[in-house]
């Protein structure tokens, strides 16, 4: 069964996170499973970016900023293969270009339009576990795009539809979906399931915990998303079509 899981920020902020979330990866692999993963840059480092590109220019282009930014994730992809392969797992990371993830050329908000050529079917046809860079596509010019804040997610969830996976596993920082941000309201309660357009209200309405995009391209091509902690074992929550 081919499965994509992605892992954000604060699951990859350090070594020892980045290493758990490959252990994580390894223990699909050894149990059968063809696996891409997709991650985002280590803990803050998007905002670290974005300050050093303000530093330089008061007004980045618009290109520029989108080839510096994705630069985070492509050394978290790089990165968790090293860790992938000390693990003895053979794994290769790829770019959204390299993965040909193409989007329009909305710089710093691109949508995403389809999945071009075959690269990863060809490495995981080689036995290989994919890791892809999120948050980045390519434009029709040949130039990277990103897909706005927190579209790693948004990644995760085209990679699964246009790869036919059964299902995008999205790991974070907590543990699973609420009715309001747990991190702010102690008594939030969590959903076991979800449906499309009731998550796809709370995050248009801010909750960060999943790219608002992400759950439109889940909706039309209907991927069940499944939101787990990165750090506690628990069922999560499953965002499917009610
Ligand atoms: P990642 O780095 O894994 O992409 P994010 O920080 O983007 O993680 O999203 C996870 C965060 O979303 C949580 O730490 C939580 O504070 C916040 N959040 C906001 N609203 C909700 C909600 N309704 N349910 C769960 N988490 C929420
Ligand atoms: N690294 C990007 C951001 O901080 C994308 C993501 O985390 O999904 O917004
Ligand atoms: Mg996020």
């Amino acid at each position: 069964m081919l499965m994509v899981h992605k892992y954000g920020g604060s699951s990859l902020a350090d070594a020892k996170r980045l290493m758990l979330a490959a252990s994580r990866v390894a223990q699909q692999v050894r149990l059968g499973h063809r696996l891409v993963a997709v991650v985002s840059a280590q803990g803050d480092t998007t905002d670290a970016l974005l300050e050093n590109a303000a530093q330089v220019s008061r007004r980045p282009s618009k290109r520029e900023l989108d080839a510096y930014l994705s630069a985070g994730e492509q050394m978290s992809a790089a990165l968790m293969v090293m860790a992938l392969e000390a693990q003895g797992i053979p794994a290769v990371s790829l770019a959204g270009w390299q993965a040909g993830l193409t989007t329009d050329s909305v710089h710093g908000d691109a949508r995403v339009l389809g999945l071009r050529g075959s690269r990863i079917r060809y490495e995981l046809d080689r036995g290989r576990t994919v890791v892809v860079a999120g948050f980045q596509g390519v434009d029709a010019a040949g130039d990277i795009t990103t897909l706005g804040r927190g579209g790693s997610d948004t990644t995760a969830v085209a990679l699964a539809a246009f790869l036919g996976a059964e299902r995008c596993m999205i790991y974070t920082d907590v543990d699973g979906i609420y009715d309001r941000d747990p991190r702010k309201f102690p008594e939030a309660k969590r959903y076991e399931r979800i449906g499309y357009d009731e998550m796809l209200a709370l995050a248009r309405g801010g909750a960060q915990v999943l790219h608002d995009r992400c759950v439109e391209l889940a909706k039309r091509y209907q991927v069940p998303v499944q939101v787990l902690s990165s750090f506690r074992p628990g069922p999560g929550t499953l965002v499917t079509e009610i």
